[in-house]
């Protein structure tokens, strides 16, 4: 899913929780998880000249910000820090959608399942390979995909709503 379905439909997954967190350190927690391994992947592909597999353990663009030990160690630092909770918050909303995709991609094979990142290491010291070639490929994929266009769309209309609303607030 892209940044408008993550920000949209990830923060609404939370119900009325979500008034309770920053909404800005919220936003960032439904993004975090891209926002480090997008670059990350990218970097190294960019670096090497190879992409997939090719990269050894870092073959995706879901690597350790896609993982239940990211989540859960955002949310033991929670307790420290109370910012940190609102983030935890949204990576858990964002690690559900990414995984929620796969079921949409039912023929794929398991290298390629964000269920591995998510369980890392369980299923072998291994993340999902990237079936794309770079960046270019992977918006191409996202931009065909019904599962990414429908949550950019329904993501992008909940925040018009709520920036009206506030709007309508505030005036
Ligand atoms: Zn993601």
């Amino acid at each position: 899913m892209l940044p408008l379905g993550h920000l949209g439909i990830g923060s609404r997954l939370l119900g009325p929780y979500r008034t309770r967190f920053d909404w800005r350190l919220l936003y960032l927690g439904c993004l975090l998880p891209d926002l480090i391994d997008k670059p990350l992947y990218y970097a190294l592909s960019l670096a090497t000249g190879r992409h997939g597999a090719a990269l050894g353990l870092f073959s995706g663009s879901r690597t350790i910000g896609h993982t239940l030990l990211f989540f859960f160690l955002l949310a033991a630092l929670s307790f420290g820090y109370r910012g940190f909770a609102a983030v935890a918050a949204g990576v858990a909303t964002h690690l559900f959608l990414d995984n929620l995709g796969d079921l949409f991609a039912p023929q794929a094979p398991l290298e390629r399942l964000t269920v591995v990142a998510l369980v890392f290491p369980l299923l072998g010291v291994r993340f999902p390979v990237a079936p794309f070639a770079d960046f270019a490929d992977l918006l191409m994929r996202d931009l065909t995909s019904i599962y990414s266009i429908a949550g950019e769309l329904i993501g992008g209309a909940i925040l018009l709503a709520a920036w009206f609303k506030q709007r309508r607030q505030s005036s």
